[in-house]
């Protein structure tokens, strides 16, 4: 058969099959597919040629895979000192709390479809050094790693960049509260450390601070807390506005408390032993 009269030209690693189609020598599939008719053939795919198409083709995704996980990381604003903290690397062996805690934040990020849509949040408390930071961290990285933009911060850090919006050429204070309000899942860490700290600059922060969390509440945008203070003692002590303290309380559907004593504390006993 002579398809078309067309001369067959054959590459190093190919031969003539009896089919009159052209193989290669490597796998032995045909480079060329005839229709069912006979009537003509056309050039394709040897099966090594689609494997290492498919390869190339795996390589490429994963690159971009990991160039957003990157920019989603440099994105999150996660410090160097929490970047490689992960529920696979944490250290167990601590109060039963942090334990548990650390299963509900698992399931919390396994279940992401679901907690998205719903706009469930978790408000983490508990004295200073039971490792809450580094658990939301842990939450921040896994769902960075299937993709989710998250934000971690703590009003310092914010009230820090409204200020620097005022005199620097940086971002504007609405782009930065936009982005706060936006962002799939924001980790605010240490909530409560700032309230009080300059008198007058409170009530704008105040403002400020219930503009971001009221927005998120509006919109059921999934939010995580973190605090050394219960949302009570963030109006008794640190003089949170009730309202803000309210939409907080709504936002958490889940209320995790770190008790037990300090695990940088045991740590450090542990090693002077
Ligand atoms: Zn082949």
């Amino acid at each position: 058969m002579n398809y078309f009269n067309q001369e067959i030209v054959l590459q190093s690693d190919e031969y003539l099959g009896e089919d009159s189609r052209v193989y290669c020598k490597n796998c032995n599939t045909s480079r060329e597919w005839i229709s069912e008719d006979g009537e003509f053939k056309v050039r394709c795919l040897c099966r090594c040629q689609q494997e290492k198409q498919q390869e190339l083709e795996k390589q490429r995704q994963d690159m971009i895979r990991l160039e957003k996980m990157k920019s989603l990381k440099e994105f999150s604003l996660l410090g160097r000192r929490y970047e490689n903290s992960t529920f696979d690397n944490l250290d167990l062996n601590r109060p039963q709390a942090f334990t548990k805690a650390v299963r509900r934040s698992r399931a919390y990020c396994d279940n992401w479809k679901i907690v998205k849509s719903q706009g469930y949040g978790i408000y983490i408390f508990g004295p200073v050094g039971t490792g809450k930071t580094e658990l939301v961290a842990c939450i921040c990285n896994e769902l960075i790693q299937n993709l989710v933009p998250v934000i971690i911060t703590n009003f310092l850090e914010v009230s820090k960049k409204l200020r620097d919006s005022y005199n620097l050429e940086t971002e504007t204070e609405n782009q930065i509260i936009d982005k706060l309000a936006k962002i799939d899942l924001l980790i605010l860490d240490d909530i409560g450390s700032e309230i009080l700290k300059n008198k007058q600059r409170e009530s704008f922060m105040q403002e400020k601070i219930y503009d971001i969390i009221n927005r998120r509440y509006i919109n059921k945008m999934p939010t995580v807390f973190t605090s050394n203070y219960s949302i009570q003692q963030l109006i008794d002590e640190r003089g949170l506005e009730i309202r803000t303290a309210d939409r907080i309380a709504e936002m958490s559907n889940a209320v995790m408390k770190l008790d037990g004593t300090s695990y940088r504390e045991t740590k450090i006993l542990k090693e002077k032993k």
